[in-house]
């Protein structure tokens, strides 16, 4: 027990170390309010590559470390939004308070859906919110990126990879499920293109590939970025799993981006990957 409970301290400080090293780097940042709520879009190392990460939800501080991490020591372009530290975005309309899942505005559908969850029918609000939508997906760049990488965290309950099996509550968002050898059903990716799928299901994550037919319009990016035809991945991970979101991370940018045969250059950059890892921790500690 006071093994464990010293293992869950060391991760926690790790965590923070890290945390708060990247936040003093490299930051930019623009105001984007939503609805008068302020709303940050925080950028880290600059807007150099063609390649954008991105996490919209501000509750999922280990894809956001992640993010920062590689963004500042790798390639990449991190984007990340910032307001309340709550997943949703949540404005007061007269005495009611109205709630907004910054994943489920990106098509028109989507932002609909997200007014009738509210029990609202109100065009003007429709409208504020596609503006503000827009202003977003202009500032991301988001349709001249070569590829989208999305940041999400899960927790160990419900959602993950065993929801899009058959029978399963996704089901139908899936074409393709491949599972692999690292078996955690929270860490995986969720792609929209085949040709990305085959390339990380050579790798031992496990991997999505959302339906062209079947899926549902919910107004997520990955629904927005699979309609435009912008290649999109997002690499969930479970809250905490720093280092493996950050693996997935590494593996998936020298799979898709760098190209390559993805499961020999893993195998190949196994020691490269743990050797990057330690020094991103030495780093974090100087
Ligand atoms: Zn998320």
């Amino acid at each position: 027990m006071a093994y464990v409970y010293l293992c869950i301290m060391r991760e926690t400080v790790f965590f923070f170390l890290i945390f708060f090293t990247f936040s003093l780097q490299g930051q930019h940042s623009f105001p984007l309010p939503f609805i008068g709520i302020p709303v940050e879009v925080l950028n880290f190392g600059g807007d150099t590559s063609d390649v954008l990460l991105f996490n919209m939800h501000d509750n999922e501080n280990t894809s956001a470390l992640a993010g920062r991490v590689f963004g500042e020591k790798y390639d990449g372009s991190y984007y990340e939004l910032m307001h309340t530290g709550k997943r949703n975005i949540s404005f007061l309309l007269g005495e009611d308070s109205i709630h907004i899942d910054p994943n489920r505005i990106f098509t028109d559908k989507g932002v609909w859906l997200q007014l009738k969850k509210n029990k609202l029918k109100d065009s003007l609000i429709f409208q504020t919110i596609v503006t503000w939508r827009d202003s977003l997906l202009t500032a991301l760049k988001i349709e001249s990126r070569s590829l989208v990488i999305a940041l999400h965290n899960n927790t160990a309950y419900n959602y993950g990879f065993k929801s899009y099996k058959p029978g399963e509550e996704y089901a139908d968002e899936a074409q393709a499920i491949s599972r692999g050898a690292i078996w955690d059903k929270d860490d995986f990716f969720f792609v929209t293109d085949k040709d990305q799928y085959e390339k990380l299901a050579t790798g031992k994550y496990s991997v999505v590939l959302q339906s062209t037919t079947t899926l549902t319009d919910d107004g997520s990016l990955s629904v927005y970025c699979g309609q435009l035809g912008i290649p999109y991945i997002n690499i969930e991970a479970q809250h905490g799993h720093l280092p493996r979101q950050i693996k997935m991370l590494i593996f998936a940018y020298r799979a898709l981006v760098e190209g390559g045969d993805s499961g020999g250059q893993e195998k190949r950059n196994r020691h490269q990957q743990k050797k990057e890892l330690r020094a991103l921790i030495r780093a974090s500690k100087s």
